[in-house]
């Protein structure tokens, strides 16, 4: 079996063993309550659930302090992003068991994203931005190789690549169109910016986020139309809004 696999099967082994031995210990503990192993396991989860408990607390705490004050030390706000990443597929898997649909919950995520990238205050310039665009904003019948140059486009007007290629040139930003997150991640290790603006859909940008951080991250979401991953559209008024918001006079 491919190392891959094996290592799947071996978490997917010891999560079960986990899961027998909790069972066991839990009937265990039904027939012989008084037994001290018992106590030593109720202190063990007691401090599993509180810890983690105190943990979201105090990231709820900062959260709203940041947002309140609208200004946050840029260190702190990485440790709110911390464990926001940590918590958030858990949140994820409770809005569904609410009935909340994933696209709500991570569309609300990218919302305090945004906000408390917002308060970090961040000064960025042209140069220490990067752009990045989703693959599916290019016509579908367009044959320009875009995602290795963004330049290669021939700016047909299109599809919206050809306004964001302006806007990009106008404010002196580097952009990249990647078509997932594998290249995002190899855009952002060679061109090493100070923070990242993107485009993509609720999932995409989500987890561009979790994998990215603690690099900021400024995530617009885009227009489906014609259903997912394809000839999708991006407000380009929501675009430059934000770069100006970003570079403000440094551009
Ligand atoms: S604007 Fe550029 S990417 Fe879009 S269809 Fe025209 S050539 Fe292709």
């Amino acid at each position: 079996m491919p190392a891959r696999k094996r290592l799947f099967m071996g978490l997917f082994m010891l999560f079960t063993f986990i899961l027998i031995i909790s069972l066991a210990l839990l009937a265990f503990f039904l027939v012989r309550p008084e037994a001290p192993l018992f106590h030593y396991a109720l202190l063990f989860f007691l401090i599993l659930v509180g810890g983690t408990a105190l943990v979201s607390l105090f990231a709820l705490g900062l959260i709203t302090i940041s947002l309140l004050r609208g200004a946050s030390p840029p260190w702190l706000s990485s440790a709110v992003k911390k464990v926001m990443v940590f918590l958030f597929p858990i949140i994820v898997q409770l809005g569904r068991l609410l009935g909340i649909t994933q696209d709500q919950v991570q569309a609300s995520f990218i919302g305090i994203n945004n906000k408390l990238v917002e308060v970090e205050n961040l000064e960025v310039t042209p140069q220490r931005l990067l752009v990045l665009l989703p693959h599916c904003l290019q016509n579908e019948d367009c044959p320009y190789k875009i995602t290795l140059d963004p330049h290669n486009c021939q700016r047909c007007g299109k599809c919206p690549i050809d306004s964001l290629l302006s806007l990009a040139e106008k404010w002196q930003v580097n952009v990249q169109v990647v078509t997932g997150g594998t290249l995002a991640r190899r855009a952002v290790k060679m061109l090493r910016p100070q923070c990242v603006l993107a485009v993509a859909c609720e999932r995409d940008l989500s987890s561009g986020i979790v994998d990215s951080a603690p690099l900021p991250v400024w995530g617009i979401l885009n227009e489906r139309p014609m259903g997912p991953c394809r000839n999708t559209l991006v407000s380009l008024g929501a675009v430059e809004e934000k770069l100006e918001e970003i570079l403000g006079s440094r551009a």
